[in-house]
């Protein structure tokens, strides 16, 4: 069956009706197409740009089983594309092969040299071997490999001339590299090294934001997963590490809008459990300054494009997200760039926005229609009541509230 979908797109604001055969969008019109959406808004279809499927915690195992709950949990929450800055496991091919999950782009295992991550969670790597590694990793998946170029404030960072000649490798076979970046000496580095994406960027020097700029190195700074914790480290006995990792968090946002004022790709990452919880951090870009399109547009159509994947257009993948009009005007509903000026969106007006988002009860994925009632992303734990190998009860793991974290940069070895 073709199904027909009508609507104004984002974020070119123009009206247009698709019909989708197969896993494309076609303008030509099809007759006794199925209509499923009818007015609205039509996005392309949500990205994470930083998720880690296929497993919660940092002891237990990837399984298959688990990597297909999260990326249902995305698909369900209108998460249509993901990418993979490092997981446990490389992605498995049947993950491709299945039109009813997100399509992802990997960057394979972490890269974790010496003292740098979770011994045996990434690939672990001699520092010698690492650009190797990098290569292999990033032909291995889709293009990109993933280095973790800092770990705890006291210790060094990867130096540099390191990362510089994996960058050099990797861009020489048409790859792109992400750096896990939460110290300034990491996210210095990084930069200077001429990485692709700044994942987290905690204690970016503002000083490299143009850099960033001038060569495309795009800012993943996770927000929400950072936000998460914040309140917990303020609680905290004071500590070195504490008042390092506030005085980080604090600049975060400040950082964001700069860097987006400086016309860097700021782009929208969760890294953070239950999977499917990119329009929090789409509040929290606005939150930083951006604009609700600006932010918006960080999972949807800007991660696409950055991603190499086209929007709503003619022949462009069938994945979208549409939108319900509320009562209200459409012009108040998305004022236009120059009328909303950076920072000055309404925290109201942007929860009714992405409140709508979270609504909308149909998105198409890979040409299937997926319904959606009213879904609550969980954790797997406290879906499935499995008790974790780490020992603790599911009913005492992670909840919505204060989801667990993904990328151990923040609370497990950061605190
Ligand atoms: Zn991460």
């Amino acid at each position: 069956m073709v199904l027909q979908v009508r609507g104004i797109v984002l974020p070119e604001r123009e009206e247009r009706s698709f019909w989708i055969d197969g896993d494309r969008l076609r303008t030509e019109p099809v007759p006794d197409a199925d209509v499923v959406v009818e007015g609205g808004w039509l996005l392309p279809g949500l990205v994470d740009v930083h998720t880690h499927p296929g497993t919660e915690v940092h002891d237990a195992p990837f399984s298959d089983e688990m990597l297909r709950l999260h990326l249902t949990d995305h698909r369900d929450a209108g998460v249509l594309l993901v990418r993979t800055p490092g997981s446990a496991a490389r992605i498995p091919d049947w993950v491709d092969e299945d039109p009813q999950l997100p399509r992802v782009r990997s960057a394979g295992r972490w890269l974790a040299t010496p003292g740098r991550f979770f011994p045996g969670l990434g690939r672990d790597v001699s520092e010698e071997d690492l650009v190797h590694a990098a290569v292999e990793e990033a032909k291995a998946s889709s293009g990109w490999c993933k280095v973790i170029a800092d770990w705890r404030h006291d210790e060094p960072a990867l130096p540099r001339d390191i990362l510089s000649a994996v960058v050099q490798a990797v861009h020489a076979i048409g790859g792109r590299v992400a750096a896990h970046c939460q110290t300034a000496d990491g996210s210095l580095n990084a930069v200077r090294a001429g990485v692709d994406s700044l994942e987290h960027g905690m204690h970016l020097d503002p000083g490299l934001i143009d850099q960033m700029a001038s060569q495309d190195t795009a800012f993943v700074p996770t927000l929400s997963a950072f936000g998460a914790g914040a309140d917990r480290r303020r609680a905290e006995e004071p500590s070195a590490r504490r008042d390092w990792w506030l005085a980080g968090w604090e600049a975060m946002l400040p950082n964001v809008r700069a860097a987006h004022e400086a016309g860097v790709t700021v782009l929208a990452g969760t890294d953070r459990f239950p999977c499917g919880t990119v329009t929090s951090e789409v509040e929290w870009l606005v939150r930083a300054g951006l604009s609700a399109e600006a932010a918006l547009g960080a999972a949807s159509w800007s991660a696409r494009s950055w991603l190499g994947l086209p929007g709503l257009v003619d022949g462009g993948p069938a994945t979208l997200s549409p939108m319900t009009r509320t009562r209200r005007s459409t012009a108040r509903l998305w004022p236009t760039r120059a009328a909303s000026s950076c920072g000055a969106e309404s925290s109201p007006d942007t929860r009714r926005r992405l409140s709508a988002l979270r609504r909308s009860r149909i998105d198409v994925c890979r040409s299937r229609t997926v319904v959606k009632r009213g879904h609550q992303p969980a954790t797997t734990a406290a879906r499935t009541g499995v008790r974790l190998r780490s020992g603790i009860p599911a009913q005492a793991g992670p909840t919505a509230q204060e989801p667990a974290s993904r990328c151990p940069r923040t609370d497990r070895r950061q605190s």
